[in-house]
């Protein structure tokens, strides 16, 4: 008899001949994600994955780490043994007996829910649950069958072995990072792109992260706060290579160069530009920002249209119809929220224009441009680029 997690999949299955590509995707991110736990051993079953050997004092830790692994849809602790239906009634009994203890109530409405995946097994699900049901009724009291609408369900399956459980906890669902490619995260400190970064993630996306600092102005703690926030989301991206660059002196050119009510639309630019040249340079296929229509005045279509523009690669926006009061529910969901709020200055934030264009027009904005040796900005720019892999 062994304790076990059954770790349950959704999207994963609809992949046909790519299954084992994201299976084993999901195996190797579940292990990475169990690394902390020691002696746990992770492995495929037949359209799901089973965690071994897992200590009963490292159970909690593991199952809240299983909730930040993107590709699981479901997943249960539980117990393994061999497929022999009175030992696993007994077993399923003493399951329910504990956890009978967490409710607080005169009678727990309960039932059984049998499944008999391996066909040859003698008796029917439906027998399986009755005869079940009768066991642990017997055994522990303050229980009553309520088909219809149970607060406390055992579930015992025939498969290979004998599965029992009593809870199932919902995962983060998506898919497995990694199997869809790598895009580039332009990071800010603010609330909006770390939660834009973990919704491509969630779709088995891996990222980088790029990130414009104006050092001296913007402080260390500024920095802090973003190696901060890549760390928070690497728990459910898994490791973010961070770049980060110093925007300061293209700031200060545009700054003395351009028209003033241009400098945002300006500065988005050429962040696009060279989030894009480092993206292609470690293998990103897109980037990714944390935009919504209407947001700021950078946010208008007008103003997205021409930061789109700048660069050849796709944009992907996942907050574009999102408001502020979603994407602060997901932030506090992926756990950034309370770090993303701390109040140190950001980039964008130290040179803004009093009355920044809301609908720019490309070739204004192009003519800004002819200006500058922007080519040359945004080399210097690159050549300083400091990367550091983080999670
Ligand atoms: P956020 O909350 O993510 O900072 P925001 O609402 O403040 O977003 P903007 O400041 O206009 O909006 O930035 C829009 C997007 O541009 C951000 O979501 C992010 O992807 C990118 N961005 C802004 N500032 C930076 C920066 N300093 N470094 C990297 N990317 C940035
Ligand atoms: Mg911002």
């Amino acid at each position: 008899m062994d304790n076990i997690i059954i770790i349950r999949y959704a999207e994963i299955h609809l992949k046909g001949l790519n299954r084992p590509f994201f299976e084993k995707a999901l195996v190797r991110n579940v292990t990475s994600a169990l690394c902390g736990i020691e002696g746990a051993v992770v492995r495929r079953g037949e359209s799901r994955v089973y965690v071994e050997n897992v200590k009963e004092e490292q159970l909690d830790r593991a199952l809240e780490a299983l909730g930040r692994v993107f590709g699981i849809h479901s997943y249960s602790p539980g117990v393994r043994l061999e497929q022999d239906f009175d030992a696993a009634s007994q077993v399923l009994a003493d399951m329910v007996a504990e956890e009978r203890e967490r409710f607080d109530k005169e009678t727990v409405p309960f039932r059984v829910e049998a499944r008999r995946a391996d066909k040859r097994f003698p008796m029917k699900s439906s027998q399986m649950a009755a005869q079940a049901g009768g066991v642990i009724l017997d055994r522990v009291p303050g229980l009553k069958v309520n088909l219809d609408h149970p607060e406390l369900t055992a579930y015992l399956e025939m498969r290979d072995k004998a599965y029992c459980y009593t809870r199932v906890l919902k995962g983060p669902g998506g898919m497995p990072v990694g199997c869809n490619g790598r895009a580039a995260l332009l990071l800010s400190g603010g609330i909006d792109s770390p939660v834009a970064g973990c919704m491509i993630a969630k779709r088995g996306v891996a990222l980088a992260a790029v990130h414009f600092e104006s050092f001296p102005y913007t402080s260390d703690k500024a920095l802090e706060k973003v190696q901060d926030l890549a760390k928070l989301m690497a728990r459910y991206t898994g490791p973010i290579r961070l770049h980060v660059v110093r925007f300061t002196d293209i700031q200060m050119t545009l700054y003395e160069k351009c028209p003033q009510e241009y400098l945002t639309i300006l500065m988005r630019r050429f962040m696009m530009r060279i989030a894009e040249r480092i993206a292609k340079n470690d293998r990103c296929l897109a980037l990714v920002t944390g935009e919504s229509v209407g947001q700021v005045a950078s946010q208008t279509l007008e103003s997205l249209a021409v930061t789109n523009d700048a660069v050849d690669m796709p944009v992907l926006r996942p907050l574009i119809g999102m408001d502020k009061l979603e994407i602060t529910e997901l932030a506090e969901r992926y756990g950034t929220f309370d770090t993303s709020i701390l109040p140190y200055e950001d980039c964008c934030t130290v040179f803004v224009p009093k009355h920044p264009v809301t609908k720019p027009r490309l070739c204004d904005i192009e003519r800004a441009e002819a200006a500058l040796d922007a080519q040359t900005l945004i080399d210097a720019a690159i050549d300083r680029d400091v990367v550091a892999t983080i999670g």
